[in-house]
């Protein structure tokens, strides 16, 4: 048995809905992303919160609203239910109340990719997949290098040129085949499909298959669950192809559906990108609904080097609904941001991580955030494959910062 119905165009063009025991990526009709859909109606009135309780703390406890049957067995590394801390340092710091770490560092392969590719690839072995391909900056690859040998499948994985050896040698690890591509993710994703097209390769390229953004939305049912079931007033995302955004905008509205969060109001969303990336940053304060592809894109936030996203229409408007906005920090800002959380409570940040502090910073001073509010950041990953980054860059202190 399972929940999952259909999948859906994510824009009203008119398209039918699509079967999801066949393999589907983009709309056939307006090339946009598909979106699962669940029999919530009936969910809602069979499935308890309380039957959480004595489920193991993976993601997989939310297996109701994911894609997969009840007796299925999910490629599963036990990721998920990550830890949400408080930071009783960084509040002070910031004289904010209320400061949670969502600490995704501790997921396999280190980083949140592992949400998207244990669901993405549980779906595409189902479905008969038998090689698995995708474009990415360096920690998709790395989680579908694993999921992939978990799961006894092929993964052929594509990254640009100048990725930090640490993404390189993991891939090698789980034994990926690796092609380093000259340029940036969206040019290892063109290779990818020229390469998969006829050879029957399944490309796991985010929103291009509809599963990772299934499994990206646990973060959010995670959250409410931490909080028994309440919204902090802001969430605070580093984004690259907006999958985290999409995927936790989405489990707003099935959460609703469930009844499970009734009567608060959903979190503001704040999407922190890179100064020399910030193709959303500049859609959102031009009032664009779609995002101009960025010219010559450079950060050292690997996961946030995404000059064109598919999604854009999609991340604009969660962040536009939920009254949060958009904003671009640079990478000094960042690798500060990095340095303050390790320092001050002991957490492992990626430079991703450090920019949803940076962001935090800003917005406490320009008082957009004020002392009264509650914060979650998402610390998407860990700082081992970046630790390059802090060798030549003298530990400075914040604390007068503010
Ligand atoms: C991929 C990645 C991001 C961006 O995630 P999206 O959901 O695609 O926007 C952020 N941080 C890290 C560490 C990543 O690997």
């Amino acid at each position: 048995m399972t929940f999952l119905v259909s999948l859906q165009c994510s824009r009203p063009c008119g398209a039918r809905p699509y079967n999801p025991d066949q393999p589907h990526h983009l709309c056939d009709k307006c090339g946009a992303p598909l979106f699962a859909r669940y029999d919530l109606e009936k969910l809602g009135t069979i499935w308890k919160k309380r039957s959480l309780e004595s489920r193991q703390p993976t993601l997989w406890r939310y297996r109701e609203v994911l894609p997969i049957h009840t007796d299925q067995e999910p490629v599963t590394l036990g990721e998920g239910m990550t830890p949400l801390l408080r930071t009783p340092c960084l509040e002070e710091l910031l004289d904010i109340r209320t400061i949670l770490v969502k600490d995704e560092s501790l997921s396999p392969t280190n980083s949140f990719k592992s949400r998207g590719l244990s669901v993405a690839v549980t779906k595409a072995k189902y479905l008969g997949a038998q090689c698995l391909s995708v474009p990415s900056a360096g920690n998709a690859a790395n989680a579908l290098a694993a999921y992939a040998a978990r799961a006894r499948l092929e993964a052929k994985v594509f990254l640009p040129k100048d990725a930090k050896p640490p993404f390189i040698l993991e891939c090698e690890l789980y034994g990926a085949d690796v092609t380093l591509i000259e340029g940036l993710i969206t040019d290892a994703g063109r290779e990818a499909a020229k390469l998969g097209a006829d050879r029957g390769w399944y490309d796991i390229s985010t929103l291009k298959e509809p599963y990772r953004v299934e499994g990206k939305k646990t973060l959010a049912y995670e959250v409410a669950e931490q909080l028994d079931w309440s919204w902090p007033d802001w969430f605070i995302y580093p984004t690259g192809g907006g999958t985290g955004i999409i995927g936790m905008w989405k489990a707003f509205s099935e959460l609703e559906s469930l009844g499970w969060v009734s009567g608060h109001r959903r979190p503001k969303m704040v999407s922190v990108q890179a100064e020399g990336c910030a193709p959303i940053v500049h859609a959102f304060n031009s009032g664009l609904n779609h995002a101009e592809s960025w010219n010559s894109a450079t950060t050292t936030a690997d996961g946030l080097r995404v000059p064109n996203a598919v999604g854009d229409f999609l991340i604009l408007r969660a962040v536009r609904e939920s009254g949060g906005l958009a904003l671009a920090v640079s990478d000094e800002e960042m690798i500060t941001g990095m340095r303050d959380i390790g320092r001050l409570e002991g957490i492992s940040a990626s430079p991703e991580g450090g920019a949803t502090l940076a962001a935090l910073r800003n917005l406490r001073q320009q008082g957009t955030i004020t002392k009264h509010d509650s914060v979650v950041l998402f610390n998407t990953g860990g700082a081992l494959k970046y630790l390059s980054l802090l060798e030549h860059n003298p530990s400075e202190s914040a604390d007068n910062n503010l």
